[in-house]
């Protein structure tokens, strides 16, 4: 019998490349910037600006141009010209309309996976960018059970597996961010795997890893049946 009754996946940075979008962005904002503020001070503004702004906005990319604007116009201490905030309010829309790169390998370890376990992807973000990338990645045939939540903590797990009639204690969470796709289902009994992405969102920073035997890492997804294999056979 399997260990495992459900197997759920982050979306962003874990199926398909999303951080790298905002870092270049960023990157971008930073030379528009170039003559008011150095690059740490744009960094570390737009840093505390999105914090602040994340219970009001959400994740996602039109909070995040939000933010954008509003460093831009306090770091210039307001002589940022109209040019560069339609420059900054055009590279948000552009993010919202950039082709979806799906990692290599995906469609068939889903492919293989869903026809052993149920699967199910779990996203955090605005719920109109999230669907919309769902859309575009051409992959929500392969899971059960889809849902796009504000934040990823116990809390929101803990509503989740209810809902779904899952046992955490039966349920395998792979993802990019270990205080958003692993932390959390480890404390509430079930399996956590982290697979690293190469950029690491400023919130998504953790400097431990969890000391735990339910917690497993792969550096790619392609690799995940085989560490279930294992897991299920030991
Ligand atoms: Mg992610």
């Amino acid at each position: 019998m399997s260990k495992f009754d459900i197997i759920a996946f982050d979306a962003d940075d874990t199926l398909w490349h999303c951080e790298s979008l905002f870092q270049d962005t960023q990157s971008r904002l930073i030379e528009i910037l170039d003559q008011y503020a150095d690059h740490e001070s744009v960094q570390a503004r737009l840093h505390d600006t999105e914090e602040a702004n994340i219970r009001l906005f959400g994740f996602g990319i039109k909070g995040f141009t939000l933010s954008m604007i509003e460093t831009a116009i306090e770091i210039s201490d307001k002589k940022i010209s109209a040019e560069d905030i339609h420059e900054i309010t055009m590279m948000g829309k552009a993010m919202l309309d950039s082709p979806l790169e799906l990692f290599d390998g995906v469609d068939d370890v889903l492919d293989d996976l869903a026809g052993r376990y149920s699967l199910h992807l779990i996203t955090k973000g605005d719920n109109m960018d999230q669907y919309n990338k769902i859309e575009k990645s051409d992959l929500a045939h392969h899971f059960q059970k889809i849902d796009v939540v504000l934040k990823k903590d116990v809390p929101t797990y803990r509503d989740l597996f209810a809902e779904h009639q899952t046992d955490p204690h039966r349920a395998l969470m792979a993802g990019n961010s270990i205080p958003s796709d692993v932390l959390p289902i480890l404390e509430l009994g079930g399996w956590g795997v982290h697979i690293p992405y190469y950029v690491v969102a400023s919130f998504e920073q953790h400097d431990d890893d969890p000391v735990h035997d339910r917690f497993h890492r792969v550096d790619r997804l392609a690799k995940l049946p085989d560490l279930l294999q294992y897991l299920e056979e030991n």
